[in-house]
């Protein structure tokens, strides 16, 4: 046998390749790539997938058929395996179970998770049920309008999720889907007023422009070319691999389908051209006043929201304020202007964007399901959220992803431990403690209450008077100088890495990430004045009214701050990794092969970054730190009996167990083994070699 068909014969699985170091890793996932176009691999339960970008026949009913019911490792590795997998786990074992899926931009999360979905779609409902086809279709069909709303053209990616998704589907007591639910996570709402070169809006923007009717962009004072409008055109990139005009009839079937009545739909259009005109808005000084240079798009504005041009312009050029007893209008200057307006833009996209979520939720929450009568109703949910990630400058959108994935980490880490730990447990084998690295420091550092860099960074901007982002980094340096993972140029004058002051470096699990603090204030503040708030409620298009009830206070009704962007999503972080550690998981890591969307290319220095930045090595470490396979005696036996003259062709011992007691002995294995209840467990992987060679030299 030569070297490179030894490899690939145990390269199935990364946890049975012997030595694990990067460079067998990532031979690993090349010999897959290239050689066969198997893009799935194993580290024990959890996939590891290569982005082919081609299309490959590996999702149809055939293959479907192939791992309805299997076993893990009774078929190649595929997405579907692990689907199956969870899908078994809840449904015999009524067990809650989870899907994380992770990786960079680009990398296949967002296809793998619907490809899951396909799968479970495929394999429930054998009896066809009304109601259980009906949450089938709207959990398809929601995908194709949440990608509308909150995917876009990037240089990464033609179709760039920018949020993060979690989503649940419930089963019932036969194991068909009655009902779920869908969660956000910080969409990217930067991208309404402004793109990077090369890269686009969101999708919704451009779908309405091509695809919208005549009638409909009349309706909407709108011309059907998005060069005429500057918030959607900064990026340059108007035309994409997308069909614009055919994806939003798509989409706008799919609102039907799932439930959308006329005039939410409508109102969704009206959002998206307020927009639009929101950033053809001129402001200009007269003296000390600041005027709207082109009132028409005040009145377009004003008729979209269904409020008076009065109103509408007021709330662009003051804000009301309260001081003392007293409640005055002051005027913004002309820069104040500019920025509460694409304020205004972005919140209103991105409360669009909320309600949808909420809107589909409510239509597919389970309904009249009584657990006394039912059974218990089971949950898988499957997340698809974005993986760590280093730019050239780093800000506040990566310290968020980058925390987020240290969240998930840790989960992993205690999920995985936890599950070998409850395994041992059950099998009677003694448990040996696993020396990993804990990341539990840097959540620390993090989100720790008044001590961690969110309190901090809150605490900056709760200050009164004029708080830069300079400010904030003297408090970092001041209060956590001294801490192992944090860093800046103040505090380390020699280190050449750190290049402005403004920067400060955390060094997380994955490796070492520079931050720069420049916006770190402002993004986190999340300022929209209140009265952007109030013109929304005061609104005559109910749909409208009711995406905005906080409008509803008048000015000194107004106490509390509101919460900060960076504590909302740390609140919403800890309440995902809550619902997810309730949760038996199953875990899809996605490698991007190349930065060219080249099906051909497997890029080392990449790869070889991902396989580090996602923590496989230490995905495998951790496996294998206490017994890298494990298998029943039963079927253990199946496939090494004619290695033994004890156990071939039948054994003549008390068990199953006994004889493999006697198989591994007569080999020279017994102190590379444990013997569990039902289980046999080997420690390292070479072993399970010899054994597999034995066993190839015996048939
Ligand atoms: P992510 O969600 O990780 O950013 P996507 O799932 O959107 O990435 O994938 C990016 C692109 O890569 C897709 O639009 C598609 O062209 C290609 N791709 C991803 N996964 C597959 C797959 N399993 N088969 C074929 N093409 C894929
Ligand atoms: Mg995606």
């Amino acid at each position: 046998m030569s070297e490179t068909e030894r490899f690939r014969s145990r390269s199935y699985d990364f946890i049975l390749i012997d030595k694990m170091a990067c460079p067998s890793f990532l031979k690993n996932l090349q010999i897959k790539k290239f050689e066969k176009g198997r893009i799935y691999t194993y580290i024990g339960e959890v996939v590891v997938s290569v982005n082919p970008y081609r299309t490959m026949n590996i999702y149809g009913k055939d293959t479907i058929e192939q791992y309805k019911g299997r076993e893990l490792y009774e078929r190649p590795p595929h997405l579907f395996a692990i689907a199956d997998a969870a899908y078994k786990a809840m449904k015999r074992r009524s067990k809650d179970t989870c899907i994380v899926i992770s990786g960079e931009s680009g990398a296949g999360k967002t296809e793998a998770s619907k490809y899951i979905m396909q799968y479970i779609a495929a394999v429930t409902n054998p009896s066809q049920r009304a109601e259980v086809e009906r949450v089938k279709n709207i959990l398809l069909k929601s995908n194709c309008v949440l990608e509308a709303f909150g995917n876009a053209k990037t240089n990464r990616n033609d179709n760039s999720s920018r949020f993060g998704k979690y989503m649940d589907i419930n089963f019932d007591f036969k194991g068909d889907p009655i009902g779920g639910h869908i969660s956000n996570y910080l969409l990217e709402k930067s991208r309404v007023i402004v793109q990077q070169p090369g890269e686009r809006s969101f999708h919704s923007f451009y779908q309405l422009l091509l695809g919208g009717s005549e009638k409909i962009l009349r309706s909407l004072h709108l011309q059907k070319d998005p060069k005429a409008y500057n918030y959607i055109s900064v990026g340059g990139q108007l035309k994409s691999s997308i069909n614009d005009g055919a994806d939003f009839k798509a989409v706008a079937d799919a609102m039907k389908v799932i439930g959308f009545r006329p005039e939410e739909v409508q109102t969704a259009y009206k959002i998206l051209a307020t927009i639009l005109h929101l950033g053809n808005l001129k402001f200009m000084m007269d003296g000390d006043t600041t005027l709207i240079e082109n009132n028409k798009v005040v009145s377009v504005i004003a008729d979209l929201l269904s409020t008076r041009s009065e109103l509408v312009e007021k709330a662009l050029l003051y804000r009301t304020v309260a001081t003392g007893r007293d409640v005055i209008d002051k005027q913004h200057t002309e820069q104040e202007a500019s920025y509460g307006r694409n304020a205004f833009a972005k919140a209103i996209y991105e409360r669009l964007f909320c309600w949808i979520v909420d809107r589909i939720n409510d239509i597919i929450k389970v309904k009249n399901y009584d657990a006394k009568v039912h059974g218990k109703n089971t949950v898988i949910g499957v997340l698809d959220i974005y993986g760590f990630e280093i730019f050239e400058n780093n800000s506040f959108e990566q310290f968020c992803i980058n925390y987020c994935n240290e969240k998930l980490q840790q989960l992993f880490i205690q999920l995985v431990l936890k599950q070998e730990q409850e395994e041992y447990q059950r099998e009677g084998i003694p448990w040996k403690h696993i020396d990993y690295f804990n990341n539990q420091i840097i959540v620390d550092l993090v989100e720790q209450q008044h001590k961690g860099i969110i309190a901090i960074l809150d605490d900056a901007c709760m200050n009164v008077g004029r708080v830069t982002d300079e400010m904030f980094l003297e408090a970092l340096n001041t209060k956590l100088g001294k801490h192992a993972h944090f860093s800046s140029r103040k505090l380390c004058a020699t280190d050449k890495s750190l290049e402005f002051d403004r920067d400060f470096r955390i060094r997380h699990y994955a490796g070492d990430v520079i931050y720069s603090v420049v916006g770190f204030i402002d993004k986190n503040k999340d300022t929209l004045f209140q009265d952007f708030k109030r013109l929304m409620y005061n609104s005559s298009n109910p749909v409208l009214k009711n995406m905005w009830p906080e409008g509803k206070l008048g000015i000194s009704e107004v106490t509390k701050r509101p919460l900060t962007a960076a504590t909302l999503f740390k609140n919403s972080m800890i309440a995902l990794v809550e619902n997810l550690a309730s949760k038996e998981p199953y875990y899809v890591r996605c490698v991007k092969p190349n930065d060219m969307k080249s099906p051909l290319l497997f890029d080392e220095k990449r790869c070889k970054h991902q396989v580090e930045y996602l923590g496989l090595l230490e995905n495998v470490r951790v496996r294998r730190a206490g017994f890298a396979y494990r298998q029943t005696y039963d079927r253990f036996l199946q496939r090494y009996k004619m290695i033994s003259e004890f156990t071939w062709p039948n054994h003549d011992l008390s068990s199953n167990q006994e004889a493999v007691k006697r198989l591994m002995e007569s080999c020279g294995f017994e102190h590379d083994v444990g013997y569990g209840r039902t289980k046999i467990f080997i420690r390292t992987p070479r072993t399970l070699f010899t054994l597999e060679d034995l066993r190839t030299q015996m048939i």
